[in-house]
């Protein structure tokens, strides 16, 4: 077996002037439900996504979207847009719009979103001359469809986003009125993050012969697990690693490295502490790994080294700790290691050791995750001894196929949060929530809905952000609802 394989977006076929547009994002690698779902729908393919907000879905149809576009490019008529993508909010529906902004900065596409609580006439405008891709809530965009300021008839792909939450807010009979109106020969896109038996249908009538792509909850799992950072030199790693296995607390500790030859140097520098542990990995028999895994289980040994791809069939109840000695490359890994601990409800804890180079994946995971995580400088912390000179696990690997400069942040702590097993649940820089799978965020998403349909009561959100803002999440761009010109193409 291999270790985890790398994906970049250029492998996935991305085009050079979106590539450009993620690099300047900072984006390194694609999230698992990205690198599954963007070769698919660049193929043509429909689609049917199992996913939630966190798990960069957005990115995984607004690049594929944006490719195919840019492969075909043809001006749209007149009230006509080459792609549709339906929100269930208004909050939702600017996010997606800027992203499709950010990500085709290059192309020279145009996006329009249109919403309820604010005018329709610039939204008219805006599709006037025709866009090649238009946001919208359902309610407002039945309004324009009644209006004739949008035609749907040209439509080549249809994205209907968060299904789930269109069922919970009463706008199936719309979505199936403006589906009527497009072609049969569309390209279609489909994600939820459950599948309740009316989507399940709704499912099956929109698509044709879907490529399934599912991917675990990001939230629900964060939430539950005690998480911290310990920024550390790379070649004092292993020593911390012993003195965090001090703690008798670490009854049942999973150490997560990213290859299997670190699994073994740091599995042996435990044993060699005294700490009894086993090594799992691809190289591994099966046999020697079930007999580690029974080890483990039964508590004869207190750690597990393991790789991702190893970690995988990992089922243990009571793991107390989960330790990344290295930060996976993939952000999603992050929340798939986590997991491992707060099993069945329990609560967990989660330390990463991060060398200054493995700061960009920090920075990504913090973005997935949409969390700060506390953290704790040990770097220069004479106590702890340097092992080997080699940097076999170090860094030097985080570095490999990041591309970007390393140790762009001064070195210290992100948020000063001292204590290293701090609960990690602030969500955000501003103090909104800004996860919206599981808080108030859910409401604030229904509120915007109700503006939606019916318009007049709309106003009084305008400018709220909802509870999905994410104004700094990015580096660009503000709160969303504050930009009212809710139908400005961009050119
Ligand atoms: P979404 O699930 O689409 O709401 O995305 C969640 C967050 O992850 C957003 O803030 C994105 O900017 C960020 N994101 C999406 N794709 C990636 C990626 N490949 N690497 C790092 N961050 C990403």
């Amino acid at each position: 077996m291999k270790d985890m394989e790398l994906t970049t977006f250029s492998e996935l076929g991305l085009n050079a002037n979106l590539l450009k547009a993620l690099a300047a994002e900072g984006y390194t690698v694609p999230t698992p439900i990205q690198a599954q779902a963007i070769p698919s729908v660049i193929a043509g393919r429909d689609l049917m996504g199992i996913a939630q907000t966190g798990t960069g879905k957005t990115a995984a149809f607004a690049l594929p979207i944006l490719h195919r576009l840019a492969a075909n490019r043809r001006p749209a008529p007149r009230h006509h847009a080459r792609v549709l993508v339906l929100s269930p909010t208004r909050e939702l529906a600017a996010q997606i719009a800027d992203s499709f902004k950010t990500y085709g900065r290059h192309t020279g596409l145009t996006v329009a979103v249109m919403y309820g609580g604010v005018a329709h006439r610039p939204q008219a405008t805006a599709m006037s001359r025709g866009v090649d891709v238009l946001v919208a809530t359902p309610g407002r965009l039945i309004d324009h469809l009644d209006q004739r300021s949008v035609v749907l008839s040209g439509t080549e792909i249809l994205v209907l986003d968060e299904a789930d939450q269109m069922l919970d807010m009463g706008f199936i009979r719309p979505i199936r009125q403006i589906v009527g109106k497009l072609s049969q020969r569309r390209q279609s896109l489909f994600f939820s993050a459950t599948m309740p038996k009316e989507i399940g249908a709704l499912a099956a009538e929109l698509l044709r012969d879907p490529v399934r792509v599912s991917v675990a909850p990001v939230a629900t799992t964060v939430d539950r697990v005690r998480q911290s950072v310990i920024h550390i030199e790379p070649q004092k790693k292993a020593s911390l690693l012993v003195e965090l296995f001090s703690d008798p607390a670490m009854k049942r500790a999973l150490v997560f490295t990213r290859t299997k030859r670190g699994a073994d140097k740091v599995a042996r520098h435990l044993e060699a502490a005294g700490i009894i542990v086993s090594a799992i990995h691809g190289n591994k028999s099966q046999r020697q790994r079930e007999e580690a895994l029974e080890d483990f289980r039964a508590g004869r040994i207190r750690g597990l080294v393991a790789t991702d791809i190893a970690a995988r069939g990992i089922d243990v109840d009571e793991v107390s700790h989960v330790v990344n000695f290295e930060l996976p490359n993939v952000p999603e890994s992050y929340v798939h290691r986590i997991g491992r601990t707060a099993r069945a409800g329990a609560e967990g804890i989660a330390i990463s050791l991060c060398g200054s180079e493995e700061r960009p994946l920090l920075r990504d995971i913090e973005r997935l995750t949409r969390q700060t995580i506390p953290s704790t400088n040990r770097s220069g912390d004479a106590g702890l001894a340097a092992v080997g000179s080699d940097r076999g696990h170090g860094d030097g690997r985080a570095a490999r196929g990041n591309g970007r400069p390393h140790a762009a942040r001064p070195s210290g702590q992100r948020n000063g949060a001292s204590n290293g097993h701090g609960h990690g649940h602030s969500h955000g820089h501003g103090g909104a929530p800004r996860n919206g799978a599981s808080k108030g965020s859910r409401n604030g998403q229904r509120s915007g809905s109700a503006g939606d349909r019916h318009a007049s009561a709309g106003e009084r959100h305008a400018g709220a952000g909802g509870g999905r803002g994410h104004a700094g999440s990015r580096g660009h761009g503000g709160g969303h609802a504050s930009r009212s010109g809710a139908a400005a193409a961009k050119r």
